[in-house]
């Protein structure tokens, strides 16, 4: 703060205070950003692409270092494929000097796009796994990265939709085969082939060769925003999460009304980042968003979601698309947040938090209930998302999903009778009729009738009737039109959002607040 004082005096006595406002603002963030690291870090990350055409040349690297200190960057990712293209290894090894020597953290990135053989499902983008010669590409690619970096992030294209006759012939006779090593695989399902095919080229194609290279080497895999449907693709969250270093989370929910890129509500960001952090632990490294699809609003929105998801970094995708469409105004409205994000993270890592336990076991199908916690998490109900069945927790949401868990009636039984507060969505309400107490007077149903969306339509009125109940011991009260969220911590801090693009009227805890159009507030204890 000194320091910016004193350069925006200087600034006026030089008559340049345009010029030195800007670098007032420079030296802030940045300074503030090494301050918070450790707390919550931002990063970016440049592909392949971007590797050439951005950072080859001095003065596109200087460019570069710039915008990462106005933007609070303190560690960026260096890509070395993406799309079938390689960058060039002095490129790579030019940016990642220069941005050392900038004090800036360095870190290599594969997207594993136009790898070799095309799937049958997403042509041209993603890769058929079974093919061996692909499955030798894949690992020369990473042998080839991990020789420049001690760190590699792997963007959320490390999965696969193939079911080409040498797949299904794979899937049929439930066998993974992986160079030259055969897996039994479970089941028959595409979901069992797929999940067994990503987790062994993982161990044998991407971490062991990798490490073999450079064995200080650290991989995080970078979980998709479509948590519903890992599985579908081979995305095994249990297993690979035990196999890797780090994961990373995607919450690029962007904005719901968009035409190309909308349909899924902010809040997902939150359940996601909260759901995967208790899968990893102490892995779970922080979220990823993007520019597409966002206005300056819902861009900002994604980084108080993540931040209030408990991540412990921020990356934004990615330098080179964040220069164009609504990059620019974006970081410009993420710069203007930064202080209070990073304040807000510093609150949130002190503290537990508390609310309705959201029970997503991993790999659980959503059946007509796809990604239904993100909706129920709109209404003002505050999740807390568990991939466990939650035994302890004070109150608790049981969706479709739920029925993954095999002792699932037992121990939903057990719930129920223990008295505490139930919301269970009527679909599953229909399958587990008459096997446990429903009409209970603890239980309340949720009304989806198979389209998550629909709850946004709930009234005020409809609200208020599943928020008592669910909301009773955490000692809370809440009032509040739809698509306002609630984040409840055990100290007694709290946190409102509004989604919704009119100021909204509460009633927390009996005392009338206003919440601006798609803004928040909180209260630390
Ligand atoms: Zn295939």
């Amino acid at each position: 703060m000194i320091k910016s004082c004193f350069l925006l005096r200087l600034a006026l006595a030089l008559g340049g205070a345009l010029t030195l406002g800007a670098q007032a603002q420079t030296t802030n963030l940045w300074e503030l950003a090494r301050e918070y690291e450790r707390v919550h870090r931002f990063s970016t990350l440049f592909t392949a692409q971007d590797v050439r055409s951005r950072l080859s040349g001095d003065d596109g690297l200087a460019q570069a270092i710039d915008w990462c200190k106005r933007t609070a960057v303190t560690r960026v990712y260096v890509e070395s494929f993406r799309d079938g293209y390689q960058a060039e290894r002095s490129a790579l090894e030019k940016a990642r000097d220069g941005f050392r020597a900038a004090g800036l953290e360095v870190s290599g990135c594969v997207t594993p796009t136009r790898v070799g053989k095309s799937s049958t499902g997403w042509k041209d983008t993603i890769s058929c796994y079974t093919d061996l010669p692909t499955q030798d590409r894949v690992q020369a690619i990473f042998e080839f990265t991990a020789a420049l970096f001690d760190e590699i992030m792997i963007d959320d294209f490390w999965f696969t939709d193939c079911a080409c006759p040498e797949c299904d012939q794979a899937r049929a006779a439930r066998t993974v085969r992986v160079g030259g090593r055969a897996y039994t695989v479970r089941g028959e399902t595409w979901e069992d082939y797929r999940c067994e095919l990503m987790v062994r080229l993982s161990q044998d194609r991407v971490l062991s060769a990798a490490k073999k290279v450079n064995p200080k080497v650290g991989l995080i895999i970078k979980y998709p925003q479509w948590y519903d449907r890992f599985h579908d693709r081979g995305y095994e969250v249990i297993r690979e999460t035990a196999d890797f270093d780090r994961i990373w989370v995607g919450t690029e929910t962007r904005d719901y009304a968009d035409p190309q890129w909308g349909g899924t509500v902010p809040y997902e960001a939150c359940f996601i980042m909260r759901w995967l952090g208790g899968i990893g632990g102490r892995k779970c490294g922080g979220g990823w968003y993007d520019w597409l699809g966002t206005t300056e609003k819902t861009y900002v929105e994604q980084a108080r979601q993540t931040v209030l998801g408990g991540a412990r970094a921020s990356m934004l995708f990615c330098y080179g698309g964040l220069q164009g469409s609504t990059g620019p105004n974006n970081v410009e409205a993420l710069r203007r947040d930064i202080p209070e994000l990073l304040g807000v993270a510093k609150q949130v890592a002190r503290r537990k938090i508390v609310g309705v336990a959201a029970y997503k076991p991993a790999n659980s199908h959503p059946e007509d209930e796809a990604r239904v916690f993100d909706f129920v998490g709109m209404l003002g109900l505050p999740l807390v998302p568990c991939h466990t069945f939650p035994t302890r927790a004070p109150a608790a949401f049981f969706s479709i999903h739920a029925l993954k868990d095999a002792d699932l009636v037992p121990k939903l039984g057990r719930f129920i009778a223990s008295g505490k507060p139930v919301l269970v969505t009527d679909g599953l309400a229909g399958k587990l009729r008459g096997q446990v107490r429903l009409d209970a007077r603890n239980v309340r149903i949720l009304p989806v009738k198979g389209d998550p969306k629909a709850l946004l339509q709930l009234p005020p009125s409809a609200l208020e009737d599943l928020r008592a109940p669910l909301l009773k011991p955490f000692k809370t009260t809440f009032k509040a039109p739809n698509q306002v969220a609630l984040y409840l911590f055990q100290d007694g801090s709290w946190v409102v959002e509004n989604f919704n693009d009119q100021e909204a009227r509460i009633e927390l805890r009996g005392k009338a607040l206003t919440v601006p159009a798609r803004g928040w507030r909180q209260a630390w204890q």
